[in-house]
């Protein structure tokens, strides 16, 4: 490429105060290393880090690359910082990591080589999640199960550690739906693409900010944008339910005609928890895509920018 290429690496960060310059120096080891004719920008979204992460990307000089920091004003969480970075720094090409090493950096090259080779999407896999724990890696896989059946989308294994093309994110950019989750939009769009293993790598310096309760939200939140299968599962339980109560029905009325009186109450507690659950439960159900349309009717921002610095 005659002109050279603008690569910007979008790198959310929450609470990395202690990692982040050493990740910077790493990043600027790994790009220095690449051809001249691609121009990197770093930007790390302060995800609204209550330590002093802004301070420690302003101190960083970088060498290989122009540094930019954009703070947002709270937390929005990783889905929102992702999406801020890529409204707001465009790209011919750009690059999607997290700031705490676990994405290895010695995939970047390889990304790169398959992106002058006209591919769309480079998606890094884990070949190894790493040191999670047993249940954790439990509920993960239950959560990647539950969306591989109700939406279809394989994202075992899946990263956010990607390279998108700048067509690619336009297409991304201009999906109208407001709560996200870039890793099933990705692949919901289905341009080709290639994939790259990776051995997730143990955390360098600081604590993971997931617990069981961030995964379960997650996954409600992605189930429910992704499918409403959740929904039509309330019907065909309804109809089951007939199905058992026109034959405990009949039963019962055949007792009645027959002269046998039914023995107390226990069947009709039992029944009476029993729907009371379902119907509770059903509506739960149903409150969470309420939740959702509200959510996305209200259209406020998903995230806000108190500060911008470049280097
Ligand atoms: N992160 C963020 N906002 C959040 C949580 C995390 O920007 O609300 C960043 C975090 O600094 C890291 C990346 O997202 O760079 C992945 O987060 P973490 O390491 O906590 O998650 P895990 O690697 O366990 O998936
Ligand atoms: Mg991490």
């Amino acid at each position: 490429m005659a002109t050279g290429s603008d690569i910007t690496l979008i790198c959310p960060a929450l609470n990395e105060a202690s990692g982040i310059g050493f990740f910077l120096q790493q990043l600027d080891q790994t790009l220095a290393a690449l051809p001249e004719t691609f121009r990197f920008r770093v930007v790390v979204v302060d995800d609204g880090s209550t330590d002093n992460t802004g301070e420690q990307v302003m101190l960083y000089q970088p060498q290989s690359f122009t540094l930019t920091l954009c703070q947002l004003t709270r937390n929005f969480g990783k889905e929102a910082a992702i999406q801020a970075g890529l409204e707001r720094y465009h790209a011919d090409a750009v690059i999607l990591l997290d700031t705490d090493l676990q994405h290895p950096l010695s995939l970047i090259p390889q990304m790169l080589e398959h992106w002058q080779l006209g591919v769309l999407v480079v998606e890094a896999v884990k070949s190894h999640r790493g040191d999670e724990s047993r249940w954790y890696s439990w509920a993960s896989g239950l959560f990647y199960k539950s969306m591989k059946s109700t939406s279809g989308l394989t994202l075992e294994n899946q990263s956010d550690y990607k390279l998108l093309d700048a067509t690619v994110i336009q297409t991304l950019l201009a999906l109208p739906e407001r709560i996200r989750f870039f890793r099933g939009l990705v692949q919901w769009m289905g341009f080709k693409s290639v994939t790259l293993p990776f051995e997730v790598q143990e955390r360098h310096i600081g604590d993971s900010s997931w617990n069981g309760l961030h995964l379960l939200r997650y996954s409600i939140r992605n189930i429910t944008a992704f499918s409403s299968i959740p929904l039509y599962l309330i019907t065909i339980i309804g109809l089951l339910m007939l199905v058992f109560s026109t034959v405990l029905g009949a039963h019962v009325l055949y007792q009645w005609a027959i002269g046998t009186a039914v023995t107390g109450f226990t069947t009709v507690i039992l029944l009476l928890l029993l729907i009371g659950s379902l119907l509770l439960i059903s509506l739960g159900i149903i409150g969470l895509y309420i939740a959702r349309i509200y959510e996305e009717v209200k259209s406020r921002p998903l995230y806000l920018v108190a500060k911008e610095w470049h280097s």
